[in-house]
């Protein structure tokens, strides 16, 4: 005993020496020091981080190492690791983490705690109930009359939770029996939806061949007319759809489906209406956006997500539905060695709504935010954000064709390509498919000399014929300021006029 208490404190004095390096990570990303970091080779950061750990193995006899050791390869892993944070890191949907939010994590790493009982987990428990009940009003409507929802890690696992109550719903057999015989169930989502609708139908039984995408019209939204189509066609073919997977904010393009015309159709057909609102939801906290969430009020169920556009740290995901009846038959096992229903508190028990069995009290963290924030602050986050990609697409309309839009921007996602000087004036319906290749050939150069230099990072892609383009998604940016844009669009200039 005695020296297993020796080895925690001397684990503790490892802890508070390596929270002072968290901290110089987090202040050196908020003054904007350094670069975003540089692209290295597999082989390049093996050999760096073996550098100051010795070694990168864990050898058959591994000797402890000296703390300093330890220290200084978390300073290398987060040395090596892109700034997410940095105010040119654009490559993904997330960005700097909230402060607070990170002490939230924090304290639930230290809490170690897992939310399936209300006895092993009571606080956590409670803030569940009241994060989600806060984010039921939020959406209104049918939500404030009544909900049930759970945090799920992360986005993709709200939308297996939308698919997997939906098949309950449509039949609650098939979680006994499996899915053998009847017709096939079949799910419908926009081509432009998120791959894990796909997923989703592969791990729930339904397979991807029955999540049957939906076109969409030239900004990425699904098309009403469309959809009733593919239902039509489906029930011809003897199939039986159940599930409507609309999004409100697409990853690549940001646009929002139209859900009231969604929501007519799974009322005319009985079907399962789901919002995946993972990457455009937070747009319910701003007064001047919520208008685009308009419809989700009277889904069935939503995905939401706080660890994206809003900044609180990954994961902080919920999977929200207007029936409070559906999740618990739907998962439940009864399990008898945790859920006594005598015991204190039972009837708040989450864990048996949920497939897993330990679970995250990521709620605790966007609690947190949200009360240092208030609703004032949360929405600046959302309209600050909204404002920054609306100037910024400004900046490339306004770049006397140097960079040109793939399309106009709804949300948060600015699509452009930068235009060659052979190129300009660049006119998209004159262009021969030798131009076009160009430009997606010269945005993928741009984009790896950036990262190489360490200066940005920028997303691109193709997307239906369309040849590469940059994405750059605008989050919870606090140290980006339009001079920051202006000039890496002029440095992108600069490497462009190279090719
Ligand atoms: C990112 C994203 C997801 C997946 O979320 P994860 O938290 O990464 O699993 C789902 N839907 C949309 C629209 C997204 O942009």
């Amino acid at each position: 005993m005695a020296s297993a208490a020796m080895e925690a404190k001397k684990g503790n004095g490892v802890l508070k020496q390596g929270v002072d390096v968290l901290l110089e990570h987090l202040e050196r990303q908020q003054e904007g020091r350094g670069g975003v970091g540089r692209r290295e080779t597999p082989e390049k950061l093996a050999q760096r981080i073996a550098g100051v750990a010795e070694t990168l193995r864990i050898d058959d006899e591994q000797e402890p190492c000296e703390e300093q050791v330890l220290l200084q390869a978390c300073r290398a892993v987060l040395d090596a690791n892109p700034k997410s944070g940095h105010p040119l890191f654009f490559n993904q949907l997330y960005g700097k983490p909230n402060e607070v939010g990170v002490l939230g994590d924090w304290l639930v790493v230290a809490a170690n705690a897992h939310v399936h009982t209300y006895e092993a987990a009571p606080a956590f428990v409670v803030v569940e109930k009241e994060v989600l009940c806060k984010l039921a009003r939020t959406i209104g409507g049918e939500y404030e009359k009544e909900h049930d929802g759970l945090f799920v890690p992360g986005g993709s696992m709200g939308n297996v939770y939308g698919l997997l109550v939906a098949r309950h719903h449509a039949n609650p057999n098939i979680r006994r029996t499996g899915l053998h015989g009847g017709p096939p169930l079949v799910a419908f989502s926009s081509e432009q939806s998120h791959y894990s609708y796909a997923k989703a139908a592969a791990v729930l039984g339904i397979g991807t061949d029955n999540m049957i995408p939906v076109n969409c019209d030239e900004c990425g939204s699904m098309v009403p007319e469309e959809l009733e189509r593919a239902i039509l066609l489906a029930k011809e073919q003897g199939k039986q759809p159940f599930f409507v997977g609309a999004t409100a904010g697409t990853t690549v393009t940001g646009a929002y489906d139209p859900l009231p015309s969604i929501l007519r159709i799974c009322k005319a057909h009985n079907l399962w209406m789901h919002v995946d609102g993972v990457w455009g939801g937070p747009v319910l906290l701003s007064r001047k956006y919520r208008h685009l969430m308009t419809g989700a009020e009277h889904a069935d169920s939503i995905a939401w997500c706080a660890h994206k556009l809003l900044g609180a740290p990954t994961q902080c995901a919920a999977f929200i539905t207007k029936h409070s009846n559906q999740l618990l038959p739907c998962n439940a096992s009864a399990a008898s060695y945790l859920f006594q229903p005598e015991k204190c508190g039972a009837s708040f028990d989450p864990g048996d709504k949920s497939f897993m069995c330990g679970r995250r009290a990521d709620m605790f963290k966007l609690w947190l935010m949200w009360k240092h924030l208030g609703d004032h602050g949360m929405e600046g986050i959302v309209d600050g954000t909204i404002s920054m990609a609306e100037a910024f697409e400004e900046l490339v309309l306004g770049s006397a064709g140097k960079f040109q839009l793939v399309q106009p921007r709804t949300y948060a996602n600015v699509c452009f390509w930068y235009i060659p000087p052979s190129l300009r004036p660049f006119r998209r319906e004159k262009a021969t498919a030798a131009d076009m290749e160009q430009l997606g050939r010269i945005t993928s150069l741009i984009k790896g000399k950036l990262h190489e230099a360490g200066d940005a990072m920028i997303n691109y892609q193709s997307m239906n014929g369309v040849p590469n383009f940059f994405r750059i998604v605008f989050r919870n940016h606090c140290c980006l300021a339009i001079q920051d844009l202006q000039h890496m669009l002029e440095r992108m200039d600069d490497i462009g006029a190279t090719f």
